[in-house]
Formats: C-alpha cells, structure tokens, sequence
C-alpha cells in the first residue's frame, strides 16, 4: 500500500504516560535485516517462521508467552501482541501491519531480493519498505517500551496479517476478531523523515485514509431518430452535468486526525514555512507587493540545498554543530569560492564556515541576486497559476 493519509506520530502513542521508547535504530535495522531474509511471499510458507522470529525478539524483551498469539491460517499466519493497559475498561489501541511480501523474480532484479544487503546508508531487499521496514519499526519500539516497563493506560496490541498482498483472508480475519478497538495505527502507511544532517525528525503512522466514492449517473428520455435531436436529449444532459461535476471544488475540510497531524508535523517540519507565511503576510499588510512567483516585486523564494545541488556541489549534511557536518560545511565554503567566483565571500568567509545560518544567509542572498538579474530557471507555463497561490522556489539557471 503506497497511500500517505492523515498520520499521528508514533511519539503520541508513548508520551502521554512520559515513556520515552529512545528508538533504537540499530536494533530496527537488526530486525529489518532478518524479516526481509524470510521469503514471505504467497505458498512459501514462510510467513509462520517469520511471525516465530518476531515473537523471539518480543520474548526476549518480556513478552510473556500469553501476549503473543501466532494463529496459522493455511500456508500462512496472523500475528498477534499484546502489552496489556492498567484500565481494563477502555478500548485498545491497535497498530497494523503485514509480513507478506509480492513475488519477486531473482532475474528482475540488481541483487538477490531476499537477501537484505545495505549500501551507501539503504537498506536494499523485497519488502526492505513494504512493510517489514515500518514492522520492524514498531517491533522494535515496543520491545523497548516492555523492556523500559512501559505499562500504557489503555491496551495496546500490535496485529500483523500475512496475505496483505494477495487474498487478505488474515486481513479479514484480524479485522473481524478485533473490531472494537478505539484507534487504529497503520504501519502501511506514514513512514519517517530524516533533517538533512540525517538525524530522525517525525516518525508517523497512518490513522485515517481519504478514500473515493464511485457514483452512477444516468438519464433517459423518450428516445427518436438522430435526424431529429431534441433540445434536451440525454447526452446534452449528460455534458451539462460533467461540467457541473467538474465545476464542483470539494471544501476543505479537517478532523481530529488531520488536526493532530498538522500540529505535530508543524511543530517539527513547518517552523520554517509558518514564518515565510508570517513574514509574507507582514509584507502585504505593509502594502508591499509580494508576487509568490517571484516573478515580480521585491520578494523571492528561494532553497539554498536545491542551489547548492545544481551548482553540483555537496547540499547535504553541512547544517549544525556536529564536528563532521562542520566539517563538511568547511569544505563546502572553500568549494563555493572555486565554483562561484562571481561569490566573493572574502573576509565572511570565516564566519560562513563557523555558522550554516551565516552560509544560508549568503546562498539566500546570492540566489536573489540572480533573480534580480534574471539569471533563475523559468517558470513553465502550465505552472503559473498555481506558482501565484503556492509560491514557486527560484532555482539558478543551468548553464
Ligand atoms: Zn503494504
């Protein structure tokens, strides 16, 4: 399943109670490394012996043997654990995930898909992210909260299924057997985000997913001869009401979820978008004329990394304090002076190096210039329109 809903960090799930699950990436990754060598796929019959593996780690970190229920089903199996709440009487919270995976011919791929390999920092095998990377996530986060005596308020079970991919009869199942849950968390859906020094920013998982309606629309009429069309025939009907049905803008709208969304995610990843919105807006109200192109007036969006890239230089990992990012930024300044002689950084150059807010500062700067000078990629057309209500990120032109 590829669809990004509505997501609540996983953060929410544990901090209530003030648990931290310090998510132990090598630990994960350990997990991630071992599921993707089972080969779950359909008539394998693998998914059991993975389905035991993941009871073993949960074990190992205090699942008693009654929390952890494996239920064969044919060639396959559902998966069931359980880290009990203090209030019997509210309802679980439930996380979801599958440890099937889709055929994988050994011909159609670089490397053998069952046997995970990392390289240059990925995690390469079928199911490497669908989905034995968010179950190894989750097994791992729980194993930690046992381990750390986690003891949440409400029941918290997570659910695998093993035929997500094809008949989906665990699926049915599991759904039918634990439908009266008060939420439920889909590892299927949401994923992670790392800032570009590569550290965790948000992991998510799916709460809510938008879905589509599928409706028929139908006219009649008396019926004739084509040599004689009436005025409202059906097909003129017809086209009338597509336009209509295209005419319709859906209003936007939130919910719980959404909400809790946005205000997490916000809170880690929108700091910077909100003050572009608050400065923008201070602009307008000051009467000064804000183009969100950039195309005219005195304001232009721009993306150091993104330039950065295009000049063919290093973009990532030169941000904040960490010995090797600084160095990495140090290298980078002295690079800019080579790539860009028009960049005189002269005696700023230090303080470039000392600070990646001074560097952005000067790439800001620098890449305005260029758009004064008209020397930034163009707009396309067909993107006009949304560039003057979404904003547009000037990029230096290629040369
Ligand atoms: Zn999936």
């Amino acid at each position: 399943m590829q669809l990004r809903g509505a997501c609540l960090g996983l953060a929410l799930l544990a901090a209530p109670q003030g648990a931290q699950a310090a998510a132990d990436a090598g630990t994960a990754k350990a997990i991630l490394m071992r599921s993707v060598a089972f080969r779950t796929v359909q008539g394998a019959g693998q998914v059991p012996k993975l389905a035991a593996y993941y009871a073993d780690v949960l074990r190992q970190a205090g699942f008693a043997e009654e929390d952890i229920v494996i239920t064969p089903m044919g060639e396959t199996a559902t998966f069931a654990a359980t880290i009990k709440g203090r209030d019997a009487a509210l309802k679980p919270l439930l996380m979801i995930g599958h440890m099937d995976v889709v055929e994988a011919d050994p011909k159609d791929w670089t490397r053998d898909p069952f046997v995970p390999v990392e390289e240059n920092g990925y995690i390469f095998g079928r199911g490497a992210e669908d989905n034995k990377y968010d179950v190894a996530m989750m097994v791992a986060t729980l194993a930690q909260l046992k381990k750390e005596g986690w003891t949440p308020r409400r029941t918290v079970t997570l659910l695998l299924s093993g035929d997500e991919e094809t008949d989906m009869a665990t699926t049915r199942a599991l759904a039918a057997r634990y439908k009266d849950a008060e939420m439920l968390l889909n590892g299927d859906g949401g994923g992670g985000l790392l800032n570009e020094a590569g550290e965790p920013v948000l992991y998510q998982l799916q709460a809510g997913e938008k879905t589509y309606a599928d409706f028929e629309i139908g006219f009649t009429d008396a019926g004739g001869h084509s040599s004689a069309p009436t005025p409202g025939n059906p097909i003129y009907k017809l086209a009338k009401a597509i336009d209509r049905i295209a005419a319709y803008e859906f209003p936007a709208m939130r919910n719980e979820l959404t909400q809790a969304s946005l205000a997490l995610s916000a809170d880690r990843i929108g700091a910077a978008a909100m003050r572009c919105a608050a400065i923008l807006s201070g602009l307008t109200r000051e009467g000064v004329e804000v183009d969100r192109t950039g195309r005219s007036g005195p304001v232009v969006e721009v993306y150091p990394a993104a330039a950065l890239k295009l000049w063919d230089l290093p973009h990532q990992g030169y941000k904040g304090r960490e010995a090797a990012n600084a160095r990495r930024r140090a290298a980078l300044v002295q690079l800019i002076e080579g790539a860009l002689p028009w960049l005189n950084l002269g005696e700023h150059a230090e303080i470039c190096a000392e600070s990646d807010d001074a560097l952005d500062s000067v790439l800001c700067a620098a890449i305005a210039g260029l758009a004064l000078r008209g020397q930034i990629a163009e707009i396309p057309s067909e993107h006009h329109e949304a560039a003057a209500v979404e904003g547009w990120i000037a990029l230096p032109a290629r040369h």
